[in-house]
């Protein structure tokens, strides 16, 4: 059935062991981030195969998909306080910002008889989740032990998602100074203490990590081979996890400009086109922005070009193609994050495992 997205679990599962190598030399464990593919077990699983014993999601009903699986597993933004009861069953540690949160949650730990790991992130910078005041966010340090159902675990810091604000050196002494005073708040030694996203492997290759922090949160590293801050590809890491296959329904030539009044996108933004001549071989798919994201993924075929995409069509140029594509025929799409996010969350999207 298609669309179809395919999961090559072996060059995921190789990906991992690059990655965690590279960490292990750092004296960094991974925490594996699953929110892209949400948290299919099936993939889940080749973080574990890999070497990873922590798992980390974003959604409370991901981890669940995840309980069977043998981890340690993180809810990675702050508990909604609607959640609170979801949280603590299938998070074992979740990163807080809201001390109202972190008494609502160790509440229903203790119910079950569990204690819930509060790592407090700090915002250092990316305008995301955490505490700018850092002396707010060390009088919290102090007093999570004192919930029954909660114990302090570690800190955090969160980096180039939303302002793109880079790690550097100094933001990571700040943060391992932190861990140092937030220890004496609380009078024990923090489990964790967890320096980003793939954005901070960069950072990580060029030595610039001081001790004192010892986790990364990874996804985009482990699931596509690259790392955040320059976009590089690390070396010995397959790129080609995610696959989306998509047929096509209608081909003709038609001419690569459109014709009539040009109106605006729904965005308000008049759309612009490429002149390439009067014939062009002109490829619609059955795909659309509901199921993939046209600006995060690559044709296999070089001589493909993606034109652009509504909600349910894809529109490629085929001209310059070796292939002589017929209505019927598939076309292979190399994906990218958003796209990959895209693919599992729509349910047109048929999902099938390789390896
Ligand atoms: C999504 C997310 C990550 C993983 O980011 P990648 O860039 O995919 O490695 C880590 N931490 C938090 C808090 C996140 O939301």
């Amino acid at each position: 059935m298609y669309p179809r997205v395919v999961v090559r679990l072996d060059h995921l599962r190789e990906n991992v062991k690059v990655v965690r190598e590279l960490c292990e030399k750092n004296h960094i464990s991974i925490t594996g981030v699953t929110k892209v593919f949400r948290g299919d077990p099936k993939i889940a699983q080749c973080y574990l195969d890999g070497g990873l014993t922590m798992l980390g999601d974003s959604r409370t009903e991901n981890l669940e998909r995840m309980q069977s699986l043998p981890a340690e597993k993180w809810l990675i933004r702050p508990p909604m306080l609607s959640r609170a009861a979801e949280t603590a069953r299938y998070a074992d540690a979740a990163l807080h910002s809201e001390w109202q949160v972190i008494e609502a949650v160790a509440a229903e730990a203790e119910k079950l008889g569990k204690k819930h790991k509060v790592i407090l992130m700090a915002d250092l910078g990316d305008i995301r989740e955490g505490y700018v005041d850092y002396d707010e966010l060390l009088r919290v340090a102090a007093r999570v032990d004192t919930l029954p159902g909660a114990e302090l675990y570690g800190l955090g810091v969160n980096l180039t998602c939303f302002s793109f604000i880079q790690p550097d050196e100094e933001k990571m002494q700040l943060l391992a100074e932190l861990a140092r005073k937030a220890e004496e708040a609380a009078g024990h030694p923090l489990q964790v203490v967890s320096g980003g996203n793939s954005a901070t492997l960069d950072l990580m290759l060029r030595g610039g990590i001081p001790t004192g922090i010892n986790d990364l949160r990874l996804g985009e590293s482990l699931l596509f081979g690259k790392e955040r801050a320059k976009y590089q590809y690390l070396p010995g890491t397959h790129r080609d996890v995610f696959t989306l296959e998509c047929e096509i329904v209608e081909l003709k030539e038609k001419p690569s400009l459109p014709w009539g009044q040009v109106g605006v996108d729904s965005y308000g933004n008049k759309p612009t086109f490429c002149d390439r001549g009067q014939h062009r071989k002109k490829a619609v798919c059955a795909l659309g922005r509901q199921d993939f994201d046209a600006e995060t993924c690559t044709p296999l075929d070089p001589g493909v070009i993606i034109l652009g995409a509504s909600s349910d069509h894809l529109m490629l140029d085929v001209t310059d193609s070796e292939k002589e594509y017929r209505v019927g025929d598939i076309v292979q799409l190399q994906l990218g994050y958003f796209s990959t996010m895209r693919a599992f969350t729509s349910e047109y999207v048929e999902k099938v495992y390789l390896g």
